[in-house]
């Protein structure tokens, strides 16, 4: 069944209502669609992300939209809740004010050893700077503080899906800043997917970096995935749209890969 479990809407920093998004996504002849607003609880910016206040009205919005569209697709109420050690967490008793039927786990900023936060996901400049200033010049070390991050929060939090695990790689096309091939880039690769294999979770093939012009391959990259795939990592293709056009962006080419799996 066609669908995306990982999708963004005027609740949070997308383009289009749930409304609407459901709408295209029934016109897409998507058996499902799952919205998943950003988060950061316990700690909430106030704009674009759910509060600890919001969360609870998005639930409610989402779950009504559900029933009114009933028989023609079948809406789910998820969340794609950041990780940052000691600030945010993706974890279920977290989110038990919107009783989530799933949690997206994702890293997207990254903590230095001197405890600053360097987003990989906001502007190139600020990745640039941010390697500069806390990551003494070195990518390499912004990019295994990323994976090393990824891994505490599989081993550490109660989710459901694996967010795009190398989405640090947004900038590598435009700008690169560092050999995706590189020996040091694969054993972290390796040691990452040991770590997700053994916790067990499904992992998202995400387009989003394609319908957003930035790359011409998922999160994670071809090489990535065949290495996750040795290991039995189960896959979830995921468009992570923030407009209603993008919902099924590139999935006749990944469709391989969506196994399907039952939440
Ligand atoms: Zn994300
Ligand atoms: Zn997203």
């Amino acid at each position: 069944m066609r669908g995306t479990l990982h999708c963004h809407s005027t609740w949070c920093d997308g383009r289009d209502t749930i409304e609407t998004m459901a709408e295209a996504a029934i016109a897409k002849g998507f058996g499902f669609i799952g919205f998943s607003s950003h988060s950061m609880l316990p700690s909430s910016e106030e704009g674009w992300m759910l509060t600890a206040e919001k969360a609870p009205k998005y639930a409610r919005a989402v779950r009504a939209l559900g029933r009114r569209l009933k028989g023609r697709i079948k809406v789910l109420c998820g969340v794609e809740a950041d990780f940052i050690p000691g600030v945010a967490r993706p974890d279920r008793e977290v989110y038990s004010c919107m009783k989530p039927d799933y949690i997206i786990g994702s890293v997207h900023s990254v903590v230095a050893q001197d405890g600053e936060c360097v987003s990989v996901d906001n502007t190139q400049h600020e990745l640039f700077t941010g390697i500069a200033m806390h990551f003494d010049g070195s990518p390499r070390k912004l990019v295994e503080a990323y994976l090393a991050q990824l891994r505490c929060m599989a081993e550490e939090c109660d989710f459901d899906i694996v967010g795009h695990p190398d989405v640090f790689r947004k900038f590598n096309v435009r700008h690169p800043f560092f050999d995706e091939s590189a020996a040091w880039y694969v054993r972290a690769m390796e040691k990452t997917a040991d770590v997700l294999a053994r916790t067990g979770r499904p992992v998202e093939v995400n387009t989003g970096g394609i319908s957003r012009g930035w790359i011409d391959d998922a999160y994670p990259s071809e090489r990535f995935r065949s290495i996750l795939k040795k290991r039995g990592v189960r896959f979830v293709l995921t468009s992570d749209a923030h407009s209603a056009e993008a919902l099924d962006c590139a999935f006749d080419r990944f469709a391989a890969l969506d196994l399907d799996c039952e939440l």
